[in-house]
């Protein structure tokens, strides 16, 4: 058994709470090495998806990530926009059109995302981004359900990942973004793109527990 349309559209509409719980956090944390404007892109861009999402009810897992993908890529602008939304875009596309997501096709769906972002962004682990809490929660991720592991618990394992990936960027020099402006002067700051992917995770893993 897997993830139905409206469970997808559910851990979706939960991370948008999320999301606007942490607007500020993410805003003073791009404020430090950006342009202040990460939480309030973010904040924007899940607002529109869960209005986007009430207005459509997609039928599919893949169509709501999909409907996710092209409301971030419209409404949300900076790196971030482009680069959740290539995310979200492969990884409706790795769905196409089943009914329903079970864990081999979550974790095919996250490689897809962190896939989209590379590819968007040519930026690997290190480089003090989002790639820093995607990579450790995908591997993650891959071995959690080569255990068995159901839904929940994989996405639990990427979460708690993606929370040590993102911790790790504060020791960095960041090599992508307006952060890489800074050099070293960026170490000492977490990435607000890093820890904004870490809450995604969570949000998700704990929308599906
Ligand atoms: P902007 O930098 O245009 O103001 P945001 O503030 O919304 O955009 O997002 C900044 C975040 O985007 C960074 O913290 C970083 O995690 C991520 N980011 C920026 N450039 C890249 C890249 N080339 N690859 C991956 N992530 C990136
Ligand atoms: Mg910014």
């Amino acid at each position: 058994m897997g993830c139905t349309a409206a469970q997808v559209a559910a851990a979706l509409k939960a991370a948008a709470v999320v999301v606007a719980e942490h607007r500020a956090e993410l805003i003073d944390l791009d404020r430090a090495i950006g342009d202040a404007d990460h939480g309030e892109n973010l904040n924007r861009g899940f607002a529109a998806i869960v209005a986007a999402l009430d207005a459509a009810s997609p039928e599919t897992p893949g169509a709501v990530l999909k409907l996710a993908a092209t409301t971030l890529i419209s409404k949300v602008g900076g790196a971030a926009g482009p680069l959740y939304g290539t995310a979200f875009l492969r990884a409706a596309t790795k769905l196409g059109d089943r009914s329903e997501m079970d864990v081999g096709a979550l974790v095919e769906v996250l490689e897809a995302a962190l896939g989209g972002v590379q590819a968007r962004g040519k930026a690997v682990e290190g480089d003090a981004t989002m790639v820093d809490a995607l990579v450790p929660a995908v591997a993650a991720a891959q071995a959690a359900a080569s255990t068995g592991a159901d839904v929940a618990a994989v996405l639990t394992a990427a979460a708690d990942a993606a929370d040590k990936g993102a911790e790790s960027t504060v020791d960095l020099v960041a090599r992508k973004g307006r952060a890489s402006y800074l050099g070293e002067r960026a170490i000492g700051h977490l990435d607000p793109g890093a820890r904004s992917a870490a809450l995604l995770l969570r949000a998700f893993a704990d929308a599906a527990t």
